[in-house]
């Protein structure tokens, strides 16, 4: 049995885990803060010390490449990474830097494609055709898996669905748009109009839970809140849920999936989501698209991009995963 080092490089974290080709084990699975502001050679170290003590702990084990999921946009086939706000990278040889250092062969793509890929392959959306899915944490990053590949489009752009405008004249985006859908479902936006409506006087018990410091409220507070039965929380959720629900329902009358895989933090928020979400995509979508499309949460929590990495250097090295 061969063995794929899966590396996961997230704008908080760092994850990889050393999977065998039939997606049965991740062994020395390893986790560390990406700490972006260290600049793209300490972070580039910390992948490959981290990639390194995964190896050490699979080392009886055949590892034949690497695969690497990084915030885009990027360039699949040159494996540069062109621009990533967050990490503070621009035109970064990101895969060649590891491939050299690993003295092993990789592949790179991007972290929200990786990360629909394996739940594709060993997730909640195993044994479907086709899959498209949503990461919903600090943004909204999306993947479309269609007969079983990334579907990338013509530059590698494919899949941007957090950038997908649900408002025309909405909330600005962190990339320059009006109205994306990240600017009201990723966490951060999620806590900033829960926010925006207490500054307005709605009565909701949700400052309690910051002993009233209403910056320290996060989606996650919003979501406990919720569970504890407050309204405005609960209303909160159902907003963010019809939101998603507008965009999830593009995506189901686009390409007609037999999956909406939703992953991240978000899933917390549990049926109270999912519940107002699938409605409103029932409400919004064409009939025969949604009676075959299921809405579930990812199940790889963690592990997803670290999965789908692997995958990705398999399927472009073996033509199969
Ligand atoms: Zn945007």
């Amino acid at each position: 049995m061969r063995y794929v080092v899966g590396i996961d490089v997230g704008g908080t974290n760092i994850v990889v885990g050393t999977v065998a080709e039939d997606g049965s084990e991740v062994l020395g699975l390893v986790s560390e803060p990406t700490i972006a502001e260290q600049g793209a050679d300490a972070v580039v170290a910390r992948i490959v010390k981290l990639a390194r003590a995964s190896m050490a702990e699979a080392r009886r084990k055949d590892i034949v490449g690497a695969g690497i999921g990084s915030p885009g946009p990027l360039n699949t086939k040159t494996g540069v990474v062109i621009l990533t706000p967050n990490l503070g990278w621009v035109n970064m040889p990101l895969r060649d830097r590891i491939a050299d250092a690993l003295k092993l062969p990789a592949a790179l793509d991007n972290d929200a494609n990786c990360a629909i890929f394996g739940e594709w392959w060993r997730g909640a959306a195993r044994g479907v055709k086709h899959v498209v899915g949503l990461t919903i944490g600090t943004g909204v990053g999306g993947g479309i898996v269609l007969g079983g590949e990334i579907y990338h489009g013509a530059s590698d752009v494919a899949g941007e669905i957090g950038h997908m405008t649900i408002e025309a004249n909405g909330r600005r985006c962190k990339c320059g748009n009006d109205g994306c859908l990240e600017a009201y479902a990723s966490g951060p936006a999620i806590a900033a109009r829960a926010v925006e409506g207490i500054e307005s006087g709605a009565e909701t018990a949700l400052p309690q839970y910051v002993a009233g410091d209403l910056s320290r409220i996060t989606a996650q507070v919003v979501y406990e809140a919720a569970h504890d039965g407050d309204a405005y929380a609960l209303e909160t959720v159902r907003d963010t849920a019809k939101l998603l629900g507008a965009g999830v329902a593009n995506i189901v009358n686009i390409f007609n999936p037999e999956v909406v895989v939703i992953c991240g933090g978000v899933t917390l928020a549990g049926e109270k989501l999912f519940g107002p979400l699938r409605s409103e995509v029932q409400r919004r979508a064409f009939k025969p698209a949604w009676e075959v499309c299921r809405i579930l949460p990812g199940t790889l929590t963690g592990t997803a991009g670290v999965y789908g990495a692997a995958a990705v250097f398999m399927q472009r090295t073996w033509g199969t995963c």
